[in-house]
């Protein structure tokens, strides 16, 4: 099975979207206005200890937003492909209720699980 173009166009969206919020998202915690990105960095400074919590937390949701968009951006440009849609690990349909759900998917429900479980932390 492969996606219709309208199916491949409404994940699109879905992506774009997103892509947006995630953006929006990134300036916010950056603070960056030129749209580039500056991770939140203290070092050095004298108050280290006060700020370094609050900068781990923000620098830890900066860094899984920075991944989200890489993972959108790889959605999109894999998208017009025969490969999107299709599992990496087993070349099955990912199936189209998980691609809704989850349009950054690469691998269908059970090869993920597959995979979480051998790349957990130990
Ligand atoms: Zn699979």
């Amino acid at each position: 099975m492969s996606l219709s173009s309208e199916q491949k166009q409404s994940i699109e969206l879905a992506l774009r979207q997103r892509r947006a919020e995630v953006l929006a998202e990134l300036r916010t915690e950056t603070h960056a206005d030129d749209g580039t990105m500056r991770l939140p960095t203290h070092r050095g400074e004298a108050d280290d200890d006060v700020t370094s919590a609050a900068d781990a937390v923000e620098m830890a949701q900066t860094l899984r937003d920075a991944s989200e968009l890489e993972r959108i951006d790889a959605a999109l440009a894999r998208l017009p492909s025969a490969q999107f849609g299709v599992c990496v690990d087993c070349s099955d349909d990912i199936g189209l209720q998980r691609l809704r759900a989850e349009p950054t998917a690469v691998r269908c429900t059970a090869c993920q699980i597959r995979y979480e479980k051998s790349h957990a932390p130990a």
